[in-house]
C-alpha cells in the first residue's frame, strides 16, 4: 500500500511540475505579445503623508490582464519577464508611461505627485541608454526627475557594487530619487547607506503586518525609522491594514505609509477620482 501510495505521490508531484512548466512557456509566449496588445496597463496606489493624510505620492504597480486567463499578479509575470528579457522593453514603457501621467496630472489637474517605479534587480544594470531616453523625455516635458522614484530592492545592492554605484549616482544626476523596496527581507549589510544616497526606505509587508504595542516589530519599525531620520532618508511602511496600524505608525514618526486601509492600486481613472479632484461642493 505504501509503495502504491508513493508511487501516487511521485506521479502527482510530477504532473503538478509538468503543469507549472506548461503554464511558464505558455505565459512566457503569452507576455511577447501583451505589450503591444495593449493587455499591460499600470495601476496607482496611494502614498499617505502620515502627519498630514495626504496623498503627494504614488506606487506605479504592472497589471496584466490576460486575455483568457484574465488577470496575472506580478509575482508570477515578472520573474517570467526578467528570465526572458522582456523585463527591459516591459520597464521602459513602465517608465514612459509613468512619466506620461505625472505630466497629464500636473497639466490637466495642476497636482503635483511623486510616482514611483519598480526595477528588478536584472532590469536595473540593463538599462544603459534608457537613462538618456528619459533625461530627453524629462526635459521635453517639462519634468524634474524628483517627480520620479525609482524602487530598488537590497538585492540589486548585494553584487555588482560598482556599477550599481555608478547607476545610482547617474539618476542622482536627473534628479531621480532612489527608494529601498521591502527593506529589511534582504541580506545584504547596512553600509550601503552610508555609501549611497538613498531618499526612502520602504519598511517590508511582514514588519508592519503584525505591528501591536510593545512588539517586537513595532520596536524594529521604530528603530528603522530613527535610523533612517538621522541619515537623512524618509521612510514609508508598506501594508498597512488596519487604522491601529497606522496609529502606531504615526506615534514612532514614521513619514508615510501605503496599503489596502487607504486603497489598493488602482486604475490611473479611478485614482484620479479618489485621490486627485477636490470634492465636489455642496
Ligand atoms: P512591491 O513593489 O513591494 O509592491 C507592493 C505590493 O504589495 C503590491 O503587490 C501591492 O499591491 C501589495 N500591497 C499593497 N498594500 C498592501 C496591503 O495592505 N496588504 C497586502 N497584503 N498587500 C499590499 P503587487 O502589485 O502584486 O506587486 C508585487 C510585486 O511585483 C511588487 O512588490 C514589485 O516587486 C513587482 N512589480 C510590480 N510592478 C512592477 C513593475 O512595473 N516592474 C517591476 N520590475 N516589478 C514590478
Ligand atoms: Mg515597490
Ligand atoms: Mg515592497
Ligand atoms: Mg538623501
Amino acid at each position: 500500500v505504501a509503495k502504491s501510495q508513493g508511487r501516487h505521490c511521485f506521479r502527482f508531484f510530477t504532473r503538478a511540475m509538468q503543469d507549472d512548466a506548461l503554464l511558464h512557456m505558455v505565459l512566457a509566449s503569452d507576455l511577447r505579445h501583451a505589450l503591444g496588445a495593449g493587455q499591460l496597463t499600470l495601476h496607482y496606489q496611494p502614498i499617505v503623508d502620515l502627519a498630514g493624510g495626504r496623498v503627494r505620492k504614488a506606487e506605479a504597480l504592472l497589471r496584466w490582464l490576460h486575455p483568457t486567463r484574465g488577470q496575472i499578479p506580478p509575482s508570477q509575470f515578472i520573474p517570467i519577464a526578467e528570465e526572458t528579457g522582456l523585463i527591459n522593453p516591459i520597464g521602459a514603457w513602465v517608465m514612459r508611461q509613468a512619466i506620461a501621467q505625472v505630466v497629464d496630472w500636473k497639466q490637466r489637474l495642476g497636482v503635483e505627485l511623486q510616482i514611483s517605479v519598480n526595477k528588478s534587480p536584472v532590469q536595473f544594470l540593463a538599462d544603459q541608454h534608457q537613462q538618456e531616453d528619459w533625461l530627453i523625455l524629462l526635459e521635453q516635458l517639462g519634468l524634474s526627475g524628483s517627480d520620479i522614484v525609482v524602487e530598488i530592492t537590497e538585492g540589486v545592492l548585494m553584487d555588482n557594487d560598482m556599477r550599481v554605484a555608478a547607476r545610482l549616482l547617474e539618476y542622482r544626476d536627473l534628479g531621480v530619487q532612489v527608494a529601498i523596496d521591502d527593506f529589511g527581507t534582504g541580506y545584504s549589510s547596512l553600509s550601503y547607506l552610508k555609501k549611497l544616497d538613498v531618499d526612502f526606505l520602504k519598511i517590508d509587508q511582514s514588519f508592519t503586518r503584525n505591528l501591536a504595542p510593545d512588539s517586537h516589530d513595532l520596536s524594529l519599525c521604530e528603530a528603522i525609522v530613527v535610523m533612517a531620520h538621522k541619515l537623512g532618508i524618509q521612510v514609508i511602511a508598506e501594508g498597512v491594514e488596519t487604522e491601529a496600524q497606522r496609529d502606531l505608525l504615526r506615534q514612532i514618526n514614521c513619514d508615510f505609509a501605503q496599503g489596502y486601509l487607504f486603497a489598493k492600486a488602482q486604475p490611473a481613472l479611478e485614482f484620479e477620482r479618489l485621490f486627485l479632484k477636490p470634492a465636489p461642493a455642496r
